[in-house]
């Protein structure tokens, strides 16, 4: 059981008031992963302490800069730059009591309560929350790994730009996706607008339709986006090979070779495993069991969240692996960790889904929410607007505001 510092804080919102009696040490709280989950939770927990509080946040995260996923592809297009959608994390927390610790965690020993670090001392900790996201799911097709790109972090969209530069030379380029889901077709769309009537773009699945799970609407959209621009798409078309002229699949039981001069892979990702004792109550896709409060079901002062849990949502068997539902439990997270330290009730975790958007090629894509279906310019605006609302703090979207307003002025920008 954890140590419980401070004595209950009367009203419904844990947040501590100077008055508030402290216990003799200070509580440590570690949070690893700074993603959206982790980043987020970090954020509301320094809202609601503020400076100079007994509680020591400790952020571990190896990357220098925050990913904002879902913007991600408007790096292809030079839609947005790259500094807009990945701010360092030192500018983000600079005025924050959050302590950075650029490393990566490798062993959570539960018993002992410390979190083992790749370079720098351990850390132990009163309270943990663990938002490590997910990875590519373990390469299964011969060649896939050598010959193929990803596309899930900044250092893959520098990878893409450098590949699409060595490219630069060949009067047409031939683009591969594996995959139709949403990365595999948001990136079809954005590469191809980004190549125009040098490229072509071919997209490969597996399964009978694009964006599985995901709204009819939005499916239809989407397959305009694609035929708009002449992706050519194969559908229950299973990839056997990779090779470096291109891939092999099996469609309408023939084999085919595609040529390819690029090749994306996009076929899904696995929640990151837990750093330690394998004992601990898994779901069959291997993310971990949590309790309605997204605490360890054994485990009050542990806290799992984002990919690597399985939060509850209502209607569904669980909430999605998305930014949408880690962006809302890190805060979330946040609440009921304080709760816990002042001795307070938990709340359940709520996942509320607020829609679904794609991008669907430069300036243009689809919003679908609350009954209604916004696509084209519109619908890019209204995405846009939805992630600006989203960045991570204040100043950040502040900063990029008056970028954007400023008529890209590179005054003051960051050059990255
Ligand atoms: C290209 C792309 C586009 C996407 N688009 C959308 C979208 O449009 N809408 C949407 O809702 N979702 C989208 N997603 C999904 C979304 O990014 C994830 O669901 C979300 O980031 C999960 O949040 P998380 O906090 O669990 O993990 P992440 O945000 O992935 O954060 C995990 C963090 O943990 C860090 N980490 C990993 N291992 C360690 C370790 N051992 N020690 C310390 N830190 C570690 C990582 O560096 C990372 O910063 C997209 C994902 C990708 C890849």
């Amino acid at each position: 059981m954890p140590f419980k510092p401070f004595a209950t804080v009367p009203g419904d919102h844990a947040v501590f008031r100077p008055s508030d009696p402290i216990s003799k040490r200070a509580v440590h709280v570690c949070i690893l992963g700074g993603g959206f989950g982790g980043l987020y939770c970090a954020l509301a927990l320094h809202r609601r302490l503020g400076k100079g509080s007994p509680v020591r946040i400790t952020l571990v995260e190896p990357r220098d800069r925050f990913n904002f996923t879902p913007l991600l592809y408007e790096l292809l297009t030079r839609e947005l730059a790259p500094w807009e959608i990945a701010p360092a994390y030192r500018d983000l927390l600079k005025h924050t009591a959050v302590d950075l610790r650029q490393d990566w965690a490798e062993h959570i020993d539960l018993a002992q309560q410390t979190v083992t670090l790749r370079h720098g001392d351990p850390l132990t900790y009163d309270y943990l929350v663990v938002a490590l996201g997910s990875q590519m799911r373990p390469p299964a097709t011969p060649g896939s790994q050598s010959h193929t790109l990803p596309f899930n972090t900044l250092h893959d969209a520098e990878q893409l730009e450098r590949r699409l530069g060595e490219l630069d030379h060949l009067p047409k380029v031939q683009v591969v996706v594996a995959g139709a889901g949403p990365s595999g077709v948001e990136l079809a769309c954005k590469l191809s607008d980004r190549l125009g009537s040098r490229g072509h773009v071919t997209v490969v699945d597996r399964r009978g339709e694009i964006l599985r799970s995901y709204p009819a609407r939005l499916q239809r959209a989407a397959a305009r986006a694609l035929a708009k621009r002449g992706v050519e798409v194969y559908l229950n078309a299973a990839i056997d090979a990779v090779d470096a002229g291109g891939l092999t699949f099996g469609y309408e039981g023939k084999p085919r070779h595609c040529q390819a001069d690029l090749m994306l892979w996009t076929v899904g990702t696995v929640p990151r495993s837990w750093l330690g004792e394998n004992n601990l109550k898994q779901t069959p896709f291997g993310q971990c069991q949590v309790r309605p409060t997204l605490q360890l079901p054994d485990y009050d002062n542990i806290f799992v969240l984002g990919d690597m849990a399985a939060m509850p949502a209502p209607g569904r068997e669980r909430a999605p692996t998305t930014a949408q539902a880690a962006y809302q439990a890190g805060p979330a997270v946040a609440k009921n960790l304080l709760a816990l330290i002042a001795d307070r009730p938990l709340k359940p975790f709520v996942y509320n889904h607020l829609g679904d958007m794609l991008t669907l090629g430069q300036g243009e894509a689809v919003v679908c929410g609350f009954g209604l279906c916004i696509t084209g310019r519109l619908g890019a605006f209204s995405r846009r607007w939805a992630y600006w609302l989203r960045l991570p703090t204040m100043a950040h979207r502040w900063r990029v505001l008056r970028y954007r307003l400023g008529g890209n002025s590179s005054h003051s920008v960051p050059t990255k």
